[in-house]
């Protein structure tokens, strides 16, 4: 034997007490070879445990940096998403390949789709909890369609999405029904109805597995430009702390009221007019699964379904300016322009 594997195996019988607990010194064969073996040994797994402390620390605190809150409603992945101050992040490794400014329907939309491509994504959200909005509660089956084909059709689950198979229309107490042309199509496309909110948190949950998308809290105050070209951007958090993130690519999906546009054009919007959404409960429209569109006068007004009890009216007002609630006008407006023109349209025909 040689005299390495020697001391090796006095080792560890110094560490092996007749129990076979590890005492050290308590074996058999405790020289002074052995025992200074055995100190070596503690000052490495001293030395050692303290390495991992420290390493423990140092992760604790880089996950600390990365804990976000769930989004609203929705529980946080299993995979390693953790809680705190107002947002959700899903750690991701590596350099961001693409920022994505605004998780609306088309920011979550995107982010899913690079994600599920490999990328990594940055998404920076200004609210990630629940929208309450009347916009984009009608989705056609061109968008059902578009949705099956990024892998985004079980959006519409589980949030008691109503089926949409065409529009009726009236005017002049006379009204007719559009179906939509879906027979080549599997029985599962149709338009989809709901509460936008619930549409849009189940997009944010789905690009918020992937492990390579994280989606962040922050209001993106400017755009960061090198020489004419955009390098990232720069951000607010709910704490007030400004950050900046660089990526090869950004893409601003900020929305109509976009305030990034201003620096890339000058777009000229003009505001005909306002919808004015009401939510009605546990009233039956004249032809279920259908869009109503009453075109009255000055302006349309619609129904449609959004949940198994709830139906959306939205009323559009003329008008760069929706009439004052609290001094009554829009009361007024309602129910001296519009109220007649729905019994009339809708009850009577
Ligand atoms: C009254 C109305 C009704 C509509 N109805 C329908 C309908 O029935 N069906 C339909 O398909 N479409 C409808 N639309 C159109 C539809 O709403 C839009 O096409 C759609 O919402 C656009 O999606 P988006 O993701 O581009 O923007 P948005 O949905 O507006 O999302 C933008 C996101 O960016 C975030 N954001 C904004 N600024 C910042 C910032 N500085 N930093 C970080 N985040 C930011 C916002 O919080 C938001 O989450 C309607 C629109 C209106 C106005």
């Amino acid at each position: 034997e040689n005299p390495h594997t020697q001391t090796q195996r006095t080792r560890g019988a110094a560490l092996r007490n007749p129990r076979g607990t590890t005492t050290p010194g308590a074996g058999p064969h405790c020289g002074m070879a052995a025992a200074a073996g055995v100190w070596q040994l503690v000052g490495v797994a001293v030395a050692t445990l303290l390495a991992a402390v420290l390493v423990a620390v140092a992760l604790g605190r880089q996950r600390q940096r990365r804990r976000r809150a769930p989004l609203e409603g929705i529980p946080a992945p299993e995979d390693g998403c953790e809680v705190a101050d107002g947002a959700w992040s899903a750690a991701v490794d590596g350099p961001t390949d693409v920022i994505i400014v605004g998780a609306g329907v088309a920011g979550s939309a995107l982010a899913y789709t690079l994600g599920k491509d490999g990328r990594r994504v940055h998404v920076i959200e200004r609210d990630l909890t629940e929208p309450d909005r009347i916009v984009g509660e009608l989705l056609q089956p061109g968008g059902y369609l578009k949705l099956m084909e990024l892998g985004l059709q079980d959006c519409v689950d589980e949030i008691d999405a109503q089926r949409v198979l065409g529009y009726a229309l009236f005017k002049d107490g006379k009204n007719t029904k559009l179906s939509y042309p879906l027979e080549k199509f599997h029985s599962d496309v149709a338009g989809r109805s709901f509460h936008n909110g619930r549409f849009i948190q189940r997009m944010r949950e789905k690009a918020a597995s992937l492990p390579n998308v994280q989606l962040e809290q922050g209001t993106v105050t400017s755009l960061l430009e090198e020489n004419g070209t955009v390098k990232g951007v720069q951000y607010k958090i709910k704490s007030g702390e400004e950050l900046k993130a660089y990526a090869p690519l950004t893409i601003v999906c900020d929305g109509c009221f976009s305030n990034l546009r201003r620096a890339l054009c000058s777009p000229k919007v003009e505001v005909p007019s306002c919808f004015v959404g009401l939510v009605l409960e546990n009233c039956e429209l004249p032809h279920a699964n259908h869009g109503h569109v009453i075109l009255a006068n000055p302006s349309p007004i619609l129904f449609y379904p959004i949940s198994s009890t709830e139906v959306r009216c939205l009323v559009d007002v003329p008008g760069q300016k929706v009439p004052s609630i609290a001094s009554g006008e829009m009361a007024n407006y309602l129910k001296t322009v519009v109220a007649p023109q729905v019994i009339l349209q809708l009850i009577l025909s």
